[in-house]
């Protein structure tokens, strides 16, 4: 029985119904922009319409996964399926449906309740399968070649925008279904920008260099950042980076099964404290990531969430200073009984170029 069917028969329902493009991928194996995914006593029926059916009949789902192909509609199907099954009550992601697709949802379903519940796979999407581990690894080991490929392309008078591209075609051209998510790559000291997006800009010399970058692999993502120096680092940079470094570690070896998020944080957050850069560390330590790029739980300060085995973390502190350059270091590890393992291939030892 599924973790979905579960959650609505414990909420007097007899099935749950997915709407959106990540859970309804997640309960039935198959990807669409479009399409409805309804979990319930018998196993998924998957509706979906022409563009998609085939494709899904032949996918090789799971034995539980019925395909219905929707030629006069998705929700008409629905409707006359849950009719036939006597389905009078069906729970829905509360997290997942706009107020505009429940007001459709509604006008299609008249006669059903549906009750909005807060994360209907919550748990279960947290702890990794072991496919799921399989596609996580692939997406890492596509964007660890990509790091050691794009060392041999970054050189004076490069831009930032040009480096993204490279690594990008450089992940779909290795087996990336896609990116994980819009790569970053800032230089100099727009690398004190966590999030800043890769211009025109030409790579400053000897200064700091962030790339942070993923593969999506059968849905599920990878996420990496590695920062390293055009040219040669100065006293100052080196400190920083070496900072960074030892936070890094730190949480890695302070996560376990059972140890609480904001432990992790704190192994991490207390190096870059003691170092004199406490107020450059802006953000959390790390955050889950599976079919999402940023999922639940996260490594933060305030967290009261604990690690379980089978949860997959990114660990990544850094340092930002603003109108000189930022450091970031990520790596993705799964959590396990006694630790953890890293699944990040790449030396972080600081690389100057
Ligand atoms: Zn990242
Ligand atoms: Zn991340």
């Amino acid at each position: 029985m599924s973790i979905a069917y579960k959650t609505a028969v414990a909420h007097g329902a007899k099935g749950a119904l997915f709407a959106d493009g990540i859970n309804r991928r997640y309960v039935s194996g198959f990807p669409s922009t479009e399409g409805v995914a309804l979990c319930h006593e018998e196993g998924v029926a998957l509706f979906l319409d022409m563009r998609y059916a085939v494709s899904a009949e032949n996918a090789g789902l799971a034995e539980d996964v019925r395909v219905i192909r929707c030629t006069g509609g998705i929700m008409e199907a629905v409707k006359a399926f849950t009719a036939e099954k006597g389905i009078d009550k069906l729970i829905i992601e509360s997290t997942a449906v706009t107020i505009a697709e429940l007001e459709r949802l509604k006008a299609a379903l008249a006669d059903m309740e549906l009750v909005p519940v807060k994360n209907i796979c919550g748990t279960a999407r947290q702890i990794k399968t072991a496919g799921e581990i399989a596609c996580i690894r692939k997406a890492q080991s596509i964007t660890d070649k990509c790091f050691s490929h794009i060392l041999g392309f970054i050189k004076k008078g490069v831009t930032e925008k040009e480096v993204a591209a490279e690594m990008e075609y450089f992940m779909k051209k290795n087996g990336a279904e896609g990116l994980a998510f819009e790569t970053i790559a800032v230089s100099g000291a727009k690398s004190a920008l966590p999030h800043g997006v890769p211009g025109e800009d030409v790579l400053t010399e000897n200064a700091f260099f962030t790339m942070d970058f993923g593969a999506s692999y059968g849905g599920y993502c990878s996420d990496m950042t590695r920062t390293v120096v055009l040219g040669k680092a100065n006293e100052e940079m080196r400190r920083i980076y070496n900072t960074v470094l030892e936070a890094q570690k730190a949480a890695i070896a302070a996560i376990r099964d059972g140890v609480y998020c904001k432990d992790v944080d704190a192994a991490a957050r207390d190096i870059i404290a003691a170092a004199g850069y406490g107020e450059y560390f802006t953000h959390s330590t790390g955050h889950s990531l599976g079919l999402e790029i940023h999922e639940s739980p996260a490594c933060t300060p305030k967290s009261a969430d604990t690690l379980r085995s089978g949860m997959f973390m990114t660990v990544e502190p850094g340092i930002y200073i603003e109108n000189l350059g930022g450091v970031r270091i990520e790596d993705m590890v799964l959590v396990t009984d006694g630790g953890c393992e890293d699944f990040t291939a790449s030396p972080k030892e600081l690389i100057e170029i």
